[in-house]
């Protein structure tokens, strides 16, 4: 007999929540009953606000790789729409750029969704659409499912073992969680990036890969286009592009103040879009897998993930647990790392009956491990590169950046800035003391995060003292930078 209508109710069927239902049943050997919910209609899944599936695309073949391997699902044609041999960055003044080499994909945001859940159907996953969660529902200091309502107005109440959060950057489940718990509720204004984007068609006015390149995805680095963020072109064929930006408030509110501008995010993505070179005569794609997400905007988390993303009976996974990377806001491939260690942490939990906190927290310990310790250190870097000028990031991408550091970004690791004590280069640190300590402020900075991140504790036990000195390292960051 069952106690409760549900195994595992998954709250949110995109990306994350999509992934960590079919990972559950995957990896279940009881056959766990998993329920997704999600307010959107059945022919529309996945779409994350009314504007459409907002997003810029991209993710890297080495995070699909692993989602093949963990779980054997593979994705193709049509969800898989265009493939790049890298990202390209360039300086402000386009007078530096740099490779990142690695394969990857640019994404039919609205296809791959449907997929997503063909794949969790095929699995033995249910789904309710049309139902907007409100509520958690708690017991005895444990979430035991979710309170909506249908798009009738009718109350949806299930009650479940687990209920796994992944309703994106917006969640109200976890600022309204109703248990004790280890999990932080609430993101700094300053964490959040606004981001907006245009999937467009455009006739070729000259050929200039510093501004469109079927073969990369572009990144360009612009304090006054993208105060805080950078605006990205990714192609999506020969004349198709994702094209957008995004911004932190702070940052735009300074530059607008310095140029005596009340500039919004739709007024910069269209200058940007404007100043590009090759794009002539944009217009909406006309595509029918592109109705209704032509254009639109949303927002990003960009800081660490959250400390914890557990309690008794209730897991964060994805926007919902901040899990995009604060130095580019790819949000895709921590989504997918995540829902997969989430998916087998759950499977086992129910299976030794223990969905405690404690029973959970192989989730935290695990998604750390493997991909959670660089963040804090990436966080750091961040928030010293939105205090930068643009004359900084041309001159610290010229002198600064090694091949070394290249090599290690491409991994997704901290760079070192080792060309700061190459003697070679004394004259240009000479030139820049301020960026050449702040930038080594940040090294240091971060391998002292990494340290810390990767002794994250084995239990909840050891939770609270990890944490306070986490925040106490943090907390000397924004001093420092004049942020706190
Ligand atoms: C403009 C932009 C560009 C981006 N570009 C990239 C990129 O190029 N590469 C990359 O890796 N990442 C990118 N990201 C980030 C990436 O899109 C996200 O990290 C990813 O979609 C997160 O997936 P998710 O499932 O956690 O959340 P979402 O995709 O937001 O899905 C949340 C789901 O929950 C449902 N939901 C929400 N609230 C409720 C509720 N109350 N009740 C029921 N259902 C609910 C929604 O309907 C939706 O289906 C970008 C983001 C933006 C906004």
């Amino acid at each position: 007999m069952r106690d409760t209508d549900y195994d595992v109710i998954v709250a949110g069927g995109g990306m994350a929540g999509l992934i960590t239902a079919a990972s559950i049943a995957e990896f279940s050997k009881q056959n766990a009953r998993v329920l997704v919910v999600d307010r959107n209609s059945e022919d529309e899944p996945g779409k994350k606000t009314s504007a459409g599936w907002i997003c810029g695309d991209a993710v890297s073949k080495n995070s699909l790789d692993f989602l093949a391997k963990s779980t054997g699902i593979v994705y193709g044609r049509p969800e898989i729409e265009h493939e790049v041999e890298g990202v390209m960055v360039y300086s402000p003044d386009h007078s530096t750029k740099v490779l990142f080499e690695g394969a990857g994909y640019i994404l039919n945001r609205k296809l791959l969704p449907r997929r997503q859940v063909e794949d969790a159907k095929k699995r033995g996953v249910e789904f309710q659409f049309g139902v907007s969660l409100e509520s958690l529902i708690a017991e005895d200091g444990y979430v035991k499912g979710v309170v909506g309502r249908t798009r009738n107005n009718e109350v949806f109440k299930k009650t479940a073992r687990v209920v796994v959060d992944a309703t994106g950057s917006a969640s109200l489940l976890r600022v309204r969680l109703p248990i004790k718990a280890k999990i932080q509720r609430e993101i700094d204004r300053d964490d959040m990036v606004a981001t907006g984007r245009y999937i467009y068609e455009f006739d070729v006015a000259e050929e200039d890969p510093s501004c469109f390149d079927p073969k990369y995805a572009l990144i360009h680095l612009d304090q006054y286009l993208a105060p805080g963020g950078y605006a990205w072109t990714f192609p999506k064929g020969q004349n198709k592009v994702n094209i957008g930006l995004g911004y932190q408030k702070r940052a735009l509110d300074a530059r607008n103040r310095r140029f005596g501008k009340s500039d919004g995010l739709q007024d910069l993505i269209d200058e940007y879009v404007a100043k590009n070179r090759v794009i002539r005569n944009p217009r909406l794609s006309s595509s029918p897998d592109d109705k209704g997400n032509e254009k639109g905007h949303w927002q990003v988390p960009v800081r660490r993930p959250n400390d914890c993303m557990v309690a008794n009976g209730y897991a964060v996974v994805g926007d919902a647990a901040w899990m995009p990377r604060p130095i580019d806001a790819g949000g895709i491939g921590p989504a997918i790392h995540g829902s997969v260690i989430l998916g087998r942490t759950v499977a086992e939990a129910l299976e030794a009956g223990d969905v405690s906190e404690a029973g959970l927290w192989k989730y935290n310990v695990e998604f750390m491990r493997s991909y959670g310790y660089q963040m804090a250190s990436f966080e750091v870097l961040r928030r010293y590169l939105q205090t930068l000028p643009n004359e900084d990031i041309d001159f610290g991408m010229r002198y600064f950046l090694s091949q070394e550091d290249i090599g290690l970004i491409t991994h997704r690791r901290h760079p070192k800035f080792s060309n700061l004590l190459n003697p070679a280069l004394m004259v240009r640190v000479m030139e820049k003391p301020g960026l050449a300590r702040g930038l080594k402020y940040t090294v240091d900075k971060s391998e002292k995060l990494i340290a810390h991140n990767q002794n994250y504790p084995e239990t909840p036990q050891k939770f609270d003292e990890w944490q306070k000195a986490l925040l106490k390292e943090l907390q000397e960051t924004y001093i420092k930078f004049g942020l706190a």
